[in-house]
């Protein structure tokens, strides 16, 4: 079955055609500036050369056509039709309340995903821009959503509920949600399986470290807490977001002439790693600079880690326990200083790693990084984020045909 992987953001568009039920990677491609000057498109097939055109992208409709044509190129593609896509599986970073689980994508949930866009601005229209424009391409072809915060939904009320006026929840769909519960949720069943235990047997914290970053508590399969909430700008620094803040901050700032606007994009796009170092967003510049004796960019990365720190403390204690501790996505998976630094002085919870394999691992390994006699288990485990939405759709696919 070929299953198409669809990652629409706000002016890109990435793609992924799979081979499943196997997950051979057939083709793969970034479709870069969508509405914006100096569209591009990056389309890459294994063992082959990786093709490149610069070309106007009105829109996702028009990626999207793009990217069907290059992938059933006679030179450049990889089948010889459209006919050939079984199903379409699409990212969504918000489910809303709703949509608790993957699921078939029809008009009544298209219609939800609009009404939830007041929550989820930035990543919905791109989304339901993406779906549309696969309609109108490939008309008869299933499509299936994976939503990011859907692994999230069986977090008990006295996590996803803010201590604030319980109306706003009500009214307004102010809650904890979570985000990256597709990376999660993989890494989460990797790790059960590299270790062979059930995954209802085993307490796991997941932490997802990369331009945005989210530590997962999951308790039996089940995820009872989470660092990000309404939005993705909650719990740790992140490469451009804060994390959390005492929300005095902006208030305070509104006081002293900010508006509301100056106040988000501060938060959002100039704070983190970039605001504290002064230098990038980029956590290798970081590491560059702070090794080269930068003093913000060393506290920078004290703040990041000591951050990482205090969520594992307090996942423990939420589980009261801990088998498994996995680090994934590009921080996690590449910054052995990182990994190193989180993990020093933690005997007190049974974390130790072996610092020497930690230092020597190939980049992209899956590996127990953990001490010989350390109580819980320290893994490396890369994420595969459209591999699990390529599984959830081959599924829901087959089920309607
Ligand atoms: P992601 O959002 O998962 O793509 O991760 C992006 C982040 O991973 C960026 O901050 C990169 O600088 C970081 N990253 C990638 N490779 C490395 C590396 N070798 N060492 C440190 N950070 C890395």
């Amino acid at each position: 079955m070929k299953v198409l992987v669809i990652n629409a953001g706000s002016s890109s568009l990435k793609y992924q055609l799979f081979d499943m039920p196997g997950g051979e990677v057939l083709a793969k491609g970034l479709c870069e500036c969508i509405a914006i000057e100096g569209g591009s498109i990056t389309h890459k097939r294994p063992g082959k050369e990786n093709y490149k055109v610069s070309v106007q992208l009105d829109d996702h409709e028009t990626a999207l056509s793009w990217v069907l044509k290059l992938l059933t190129d006679p030179e450049l593609g990889v089948i010889a039709d459209i006919s050939e896509i079984d199903a379409v599986g699409h990212r969504v970073a918000h489910g809303g309340e709703k949509l608790k689980q993957s699921c078939l994508i029809d008009d009544e949930v298209i219609k939800y995903l609009y009404s939830i866009v007041k929550i989820n601005p930035l990543h919905g229209p791109p989304a339901i821009a993406g779906m549309e424009g696969c309609r109108k391409l490939m008309k008869e072809v299933p499509m299936v959503g994976v939503f990011d915060t859907s692994f999230h939904s069986t977090m008990p009320e006295h996590a996803y509920i803010y201590p604030i006026p319980y109306e706003l929840y009500e009214e307004k769909g102010i809650r904890r949600y979570g985000f990256h519960g597709t990376s999660h949720r993989y890494v989460a069943n990797r790790v059960a399986e590299l270790m062979g235990k059930n995954i209802e047997d085993l307490k796991i914290i997941t932490c997802h470290l990369g331009n945005g970053s989210s530590i997962t508590a999951i308790d039996g399969g089940k995820v009872v807490d989470t660092s990000m909430g309404f939005t993705p700008q909650e719990g740790i620094l992140m490469g451009t977001r804060s994390g959390t803040v005492d929300p005095t901050i902006l208030t305070y700032l509104m006081g002293e002439g900010m508006t509301a606007k100056e106040v988000e994009q501060m938060l959002n796009k100039k704070s983190g790693l970039l605001g504290v170092s002064g230098i990038s967003s980029d956590s290798r510049a970081v590491c560059d600079a702070a090794a080269e004796g930068h003093k913000r960019a060393q506290l920078a990365l004290r703040i990041q880690c000591y951050g990482i720190k205090k969520y594992i403390g307090s996942y423990i204690a939420a589980m009261n326990g801990l088998d498994a501790l996995v680090f994934t996505a590009g921080i996690g998976e590449n910054d052995r200083d990182l990994r190193r630094e989180v993990c020093r002085n933690m005997d007190y919870f049974g974390i130790a790693i072996d610092e020497q394999l930690n230092e020597t691992l190939p980049r992209g390994s899956e590996a127990d990084l953990s001490a010989a006699d350390a109580r819980v288990r320290t893994w490396l485990v890369p994420t595969d984020e459209e591999f699990m939405i390529a599984k959830d759709t081959a599924k829901l696919a087959s089920s309607v045909k």
